[in-house]
């Protein structure tokens, strides 16, 4: 295949129904087909890197079967997708959302590829979760619910084969009660998780690390422009662990951050949030609308997304298309120059094409959020190693992956971050590719 068209429309007919998969795909083949379209790649057309890239090592999917505290029967699908192992054992988060199905977790996996081989780590990539939704649950569901997943899901994972973590819905309470199942049933104590509490196997840091290290990366874009997070107007979306730790950790850098929010609408303080008010907010769990009753300064614009508040910087870290095109729009025309995505693809395509037409500092998710995977990656280290690093390694080794990355994402886009993300990804995934054969 040798242009873009031909090869999108190609993997789109394979793959009709699967849209935010197509997203991802097209996304990336944009980038690379045109740096790819001379004789120098000849062989990669010859080994059909581009056709293998797209295409799933192994999708396992699985019915999961618990029973509520009403003592009635319910029924989830859990899914996998081991999209590759070129670098090392799959890698990647699980996602319990009613969202759930495999187009999503297909355009996750194939994100994580390029995501993983930017970190510099020996990570795979694969995704995987269930159509479980564990808001309203108690604990002991959520506990039933994680047993029974695993039950199927222990077969297809260990330390050397495939090493899950969290992802929406997923927090250290679930990776608790998968990991104690999957303990009960393999009968060994290892990593075959992340993000595991830090008494048993776990990393420090790992739990703030997606939001850390997407503030390190941020400074890395101020920084080439002469500027930094003083003062600057940030608005955020989201109010989970990424958004969290990216809210901490640019306070703490002294940015002035605005808006969190929810899928019930956001919450705006023109005076800023201070770590006492994120605490508050942390506090609140889904009812972020308490906040405004509380801080005069504050109000809560439900069902609202915050693209419409005036700001320096937009870092959109809630879910996927979050921002569309009219959104950016608003960006834009109120000042923003800078967004860079704590979440996986928040923006649709044509969001995109306007942020990269109107030069707009564009960092995306696989390049901008890798420090999640990346503190993953080093919780298996110390794992491998029988040890437990401090705080200030973790943190070092992070800020120092995330500064690596992204002068990678420079060197190789000239200036466009998304275009280097990718073609950097590619090159290292499609070099392993053909030194391993056809497999
Ligand atoms: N779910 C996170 C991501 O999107 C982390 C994955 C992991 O730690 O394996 O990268």
């Amino acid at each position: 295949m040798t242009n873009t068209n031909a090869a999108y429309e190609f993997i789109k007919n394979k793959n009709i129904h699967e849209h935010e998969f197509n997203q991802a795909v097209s996304e990336v083949l944009n980038d690379i087909i045109p740096y790819i379209n001379n004789s120098e790649y000849d062989h990669h057309r010859k080994y059909a890197v581009i056709e293998r890239l797209v295409e799933p090592e192994r999708i396992i999917q699985f019915r999961v079967v618990w029973h509520d505290d009403k003592n009635r029967v319910q029924i989830n699908r859990g899914f996998r997708v081991q999209m590759n192992s070129l670098l090392g054992p799959y890698k990647g988060g699980l996602r319990f959302s009613p969202k759930v199905n495999l187009s999503v977790l297909k355009f996750l996996a194939f994100e994580q590829s390029f995501k993983n081989s930017l970190t510099g780590l020996p990570l795979g990539a694969a995704k995987g979760g269930a159509d479980f939704d564990p808001r309203g649950k108690s604990d002991f569901e959520i506990m039933r619910f994680c047993q029974s997943f695993m039950n199927e899901f222990y077969k297809y994972i260990g330390p050397d084969l495939d090493i899950p973590a969290g992802d929406m819905g997923v927090g250290s309470r679930e990776v608790g009660f998968l990991f104690g199942q999957y303990k009960k049933l393999s009968s060994q104590f290892h990593g075959a998780l992340t993000g595991k509490s830090t008494l048993w196997g776990g990393s420090s840091l790992r739990q703030e690390a997606t939001g850390y290290g997407l503030i390190y990366f941020l400074e890395q874009m101020l920084c080439s422009q002469d500027e930094d997070l003083k003062g600057k107007k940030i608005v955020i979306s989201g109010c989970g662990n990424v958004a969290y730790y990216t809210a901490l950790k640019a306070i703490e850098h002294h940015g002035n951050v605005l808006t969190l929010s929810n899928s019930t609408g956001y919450i705006y303080d023109k005076d800023g949030f201070d770590l006492e008010k994120l605490n508050y907010i942390g506090k609140l769990g889904r009812d972020i609308y308490k906040y405004s009753e509380k801080y005069s300064s504050a109000i809560f614009a439900e069902n609202k997304k915050p693209w419409e508040v005036s700001c320096d910087i937009a870092l959109p870290c809630a879910t996927e298309n979050e921002i569309l095109k009219e959104d950016a729009k608003h960006l834009i025309e109120n000042g923003c120059t800078y967004i860079a995505e704590g979440a996986n693809m928040p923006c649709t395509i044509d969001a995109v094409r306007l942020i990269k037409q109107r030069r707009i500092n564009y960092a995306p998710g696989k390049a901008a959020n890798a420090g999640g995977v990346a503190v993953s990656g080093l919780e298996m280290a110390q794992n491998a190693g029988k040890s437990y690093w401090s705080k200030s390694k973790v943190d070092n080794k992070l800020r120092a992956i995330m500064e690596n990355i992204y002068q990678i994402c420079e060197l190789h886009g000239n200036g466009d971050l998304a275009k280097g993300a990718n073609i950097a990804g590619y090159l290292k995934l499609s070099r392993a590719m053909i030194e391993q054969g056809l497999i």
